[in-house]
């Protein structure tokens, strides 16, 4: 089974940054399930696994318009403190995430904290990276018609939502 639109892929990964230094891997851990087609990873490596089989070896090196976008200076913003609900420290360099109005999850850092203000940085963490994936495909099955109606995998654990 080749992966193709609606094919949940299970894959070992490990990302590494320009320099080499490993950002994130799933090296001793779970291989990392994602639904095909749904925007799940980012656009590079979806595209780059289209097509491909289980034991299929890859790598990717993703320009930052295929990864996680160029960095926007426009993306740092300053917010007073009760902008910020649920958290009672703030410290520079949190990682908060914020629900965005057409309900994303969108992660905001905390660059710098000045009285009531707090500066925001909406850029993702990895955002202006050129990203190079290392990635074997261990796993490619047809999505059940939840994971489709979801748009992402519900893997072997309950789930609810
Ligand atoms: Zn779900």
């Amino acid at each position: 089974m080749s992966i193709t639109a609606n094919k949940v892929v299970s894959i070992d990964y490990t990302l590494t940054d320009d320099d080499g230094e490993v950002i994130d891997t799933s090296t001793g851990a779970e291989p990392l399930e994602y639904l095909h087609g749904a925007d799940n990873i980012v656009p590079g490596l979806e595209g780059a696994l289209e097509g491909k089989a289980v034991g299929d070896e890859l790598k990717v090196v993703i320009e930052p318009e295929d990864g996680y976008g160029e960095y926007e200076a426009e993306l740092i913003s300053i917010v007073s403190r009760g902008d910020i609900e649920g958290i009672d420290e703030l410290e520079v360099g949190m990682e908060l995430h914020a629900e965005t109005p057409d309900g994303d999850v969108q992660i905001i850092t905390i660059r710098e904290l000045d009285g009531d203000e707090v500066t925001v940085d909406a850029n993702h963490p990895l955002a202006g990276q050129r990203l190079t994936f290392q990635v074997r495909v261990v796993d490619v099955r047809d999505a059940t018609a939840d994971e489709l109606a979801h748009g992402h995998p519900h893997g072997e654990d309950d789930h609810e939502h």
